[in-house]
């Protein structure tokens, strides 16, 4: 039986791994064994493979490679550059309070909550409807006891990117530790630390053609940070365990290759993003754009549909071969709108409908029309088949939109 036609649109979730990253990843596990601690030459191959990778982060960031540490992914780096921060000045008495966002990733966002719970303030700045943080609100939130800023460079749901260099400046000029989250921005956006002017940045290889369960954190050298993990003295004493070895090499070459061919995977992804959104807008009715129009990520197109379930939605598509996702997160059976969705003020019943399809290096525009025809007509069957079915034909009358 021939494998039915499947469509990946959901590249902020995982990406495939390039083939040159994975031809560059398998010696390691095979013939290159090694544990990079070893002195003999196994373990002098291994070593040498692990500064090849960090060197090849190092040029991407814009930094010295000794300020690149691997991780065990884009959570652990968030987890370590926040924690890392809060418990070094709390070791110092030197201030208790910090600065994010409402819109942070959860990795962020619970790592705040967790520090909470030890008598650490946290500031969770509101977004406009556009999920845009204001330099302005921030620089009102700084303390004098303000110890780290964190602010996402892109946000995962929405795609909106934002002003990271100005928070930097602001942040810079008070002293104060500033880390970003650059975990969907990478691929897509300038990784410069200088120009970003940031003392830590998270990535996970996974997001860019890598491989899963490898991350980085930069650490600009002079922050003030307690490392978190304890153990031998890899990664210069400042994360304990044996490497990741094929994880790290690939997270290397995959990041490279992201920054060799960035313009041309810019292109190729606005082009077919704004396909989506164009078509979407044009065909479904009441469907809204949710992130910013133009500060977004150049692949990312994401919606709320009314007068949809996003779990229909997304198990219809899923029927027709088309991987797709919501800004919502499933508990115990009941759909709850995103924190995301919530923080830029879409009404609960709207954020219901909420619908991400993020592209990526393999789509095509022939993908993407049939994308198109298939939700058409998905969202008009679900719409049929909804308890709020004459709402819904009752306000497209009134609009004297007619049926597609
Ligand atoms: N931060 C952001 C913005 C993300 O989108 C993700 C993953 O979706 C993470 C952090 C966590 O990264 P990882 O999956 O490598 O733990």
């Amino acid at each position: 039986m021939a494998e039915k036609r499947r469509i990946y649109l959901d590249h902020a979730a995982t990406t495939p791994v390039k083939p040159q990253v994975l031809e560059a990843m398998l010696p390691y596990f095979t013939e290159r064994f090694g544990n990079p601690s070893s002195i003999y030459s196994y373990g002098r191959e291994a070593s040498r493979a692990l500064q090849d990778a960090r060197e090849r982060v190092a040029a991407v960031l814009n930094c010295d490679p000794r300020e690149v540490i691997f991780t065990s992914g884009g959570t652990e780096s968030d987890n370590l550059a926040i924690k890392g921060v809060a418990w070094h000045a709390r070791l110092h008495n030197r201030g208790n309070h910090i600065i994010t966002t409402a819109i942070e990733h959860h990795a962020v966002l619970h790592s705040c909550q967790y520090l909470e719970k030890f008598g650490f303030e946290v500031t969770y700045l509101p977004v406009d409807k556009y999920g845009l943080v204001s330099l302005s609100d921030v620089e009102a939130a700084i303390r004098p006891d303000t110890v780290l800023i964190s602010v996402m460079y892109a946000n995962n749901e929405i795609g909106t990117v934002e002003p990271i260099e100005e928070i930097g400046s602001l942040a810079r000029e008070r002293g104060i530790a500033f880390h970003t989250d650059a975990v969907q921005a990478a691929g897509y956006l300038d990784l410069d630390v200088r120009k970003l002017k940031v003392d830590l940045l998270s990535l996970s290889a996974h997001k860019f053609y890598g491989p899963k369960g490898v991350g980085v954190l930069y650490v600009r050298k002079g922050t003030p940070i307690l490392y978190q993990q304890q153990g031998g003295s890899q990664e210069m004493n400042r994360r304990a365990g044996t490497e990741n070895v094929p994880g790290i090499v690939g997270t290397g070459v995959a990041l490279e290759l992201a920054y060799r061919c960035r313009d041309e995977e810019v292109r190729h992804a606005r082009e077919l993003r704004d396909r989506l959104i164009e078509g979407i807008m044009r065909r479904i009715p009441f469907a809204y754009l949710t992130g910013h129009p133009e500060l977004r990520l150049p692949n990312n197109a994401s919606f709320c549909i009314e007068f949809v379930e996003s779990e229909g939605l997304l198990l219809s598509l899923d029927l027709k071969g088309i991987c797709a996702s919501s800004g919502s997160a499933c508990t115990s059976g009941s759909i709850e709108p995103s924190h995301v969705l919530r923080a830029i003020g879409v009404p609960a019943p709207l954020a219901h409908g909420s619908l991400r399809l993020t592209v990526g290096s393999d789509n095509t525009a022939e993908e993407i029309d049939y994308t198109l025809a298939v939700l058409e007509e998905v969202v008009e069957r679900l719409r049929r088949l909804s308890p709020r079915a004459k709402e819904f034909e009752a306000r497209r009358a009134s609009l004297g939109v007619g049926r597609p």
